[in-house]
């Protein structure tokens, strides 16, 4: 058990590992498909340029399953911390689902954006991200920008695209006391690039730990102070204590 004295400044970050025993698929353990597709046909710049149709369907799909899952005891686990650490918790996922959120998790970042999320493709144009359940299948379905008339796309961070709320990010990570990654390969930038900034602040004097959970050991694991292997809903229910100061 990680002992968490109360006051503490905990940064938690989440992978598609988090998710798995819900029933939604990471993309590193199927061979780098992501539920079939080549990651950058559907989830990159050029892919949507290439056929908007084929990324409007694959995130349908998600949108879809999504309606069908629910958060398992790992996100449970996480909300019941934040619940006891109130501000000093901080959540960043790289996953674009809402299972955190759906059980209970408020202090969170979503870095690759939000599956429930569209935007104007325009990155010119003034229209906000808004909440959107559409599902678009054809080209002629995909919904046209009401303010500029280009076409709307998902509110999804695609490789080769710049995270959302970095700053907010790294200042919270600059100032923890403890720093967790759960189901998360370490592979993707710049999230597989935080513990080195644990790391760094180690060298510098400063004593943030860090922990890894998940049920293998990911590419950057060297880096971090332990790591536990487990799945992620047996692991994170008993993993934390947090005790008066
Ligand atoms: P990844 O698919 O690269 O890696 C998932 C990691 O989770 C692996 O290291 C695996 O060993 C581990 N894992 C699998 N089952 C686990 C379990 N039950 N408990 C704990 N760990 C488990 O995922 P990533 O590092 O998050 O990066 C992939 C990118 O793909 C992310 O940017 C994300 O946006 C996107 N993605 C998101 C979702 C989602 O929103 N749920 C799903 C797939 C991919």
């Amino acid at each position: 058990m990680i002992e968490i004295p109360r006051g503490s400044r905990v940064f938690v970050l989440t992978g598609a590992g988090v998710s798995a025993e819900s029933g939604i698929r990471t993309f590193r353990d199927a061979n780098g498909l992501w539920e079939d597709h080549a990651v950058e046909d559907v989830a990159s710049p050029e892919g949507w340029e290439r056929d908007p149709a084929l990324v409007w369907r694959f995130y349908s799909e998600r949108r879809r399953q999504a309606k069908a899952v629910s958060p398992n005891p790992a996100h449970a686990a996480l909300a019941r911390l934040e619940e006891q650490l109130g501000d000093g918790f901080f959540l960043c996922t790289q996953n674009v689902d809402a299972l955190h959120e759906a059980a209970g998790s408020r202090r969170l970042v979503h870095m690759h954006g939000e599956l429930s999320r569209s935007r104007c493709e325009n990155p010119g144009c003034d229209l906000p991200p808004f909440a959107d359940e559409g599902l678009y299948f054809t080209l002629e379905d995909i919904p046209r920008c009401p303010r500029c008339g280009a076409r709307i796309r998902p509110h999804i961070v695609w490789f080769g695209e710049m995270p959302f709320e970095l700053e907010r990010t790294w200042q919270v990570l600059g100032a923890c006391d403890l720093f967790v990654t759960v189901g998360s390969s370490g592979v993707v930038h710049p999230a597989a690039g935080f513990v080195r900034e644990i790391r760094q602040r180690q060298l510098q004097g400063e004593h943030p730990r860090s922990v890894y959970v998940g049920v293998e050991r990911p590419a950057n694991a060297s880096a971090f102070d332990e790591v536990v292997l487990g799945r992620a809903g047996e692991v994170l229910p008993g993993l934390f204590g947090v005790r008066p100061a």
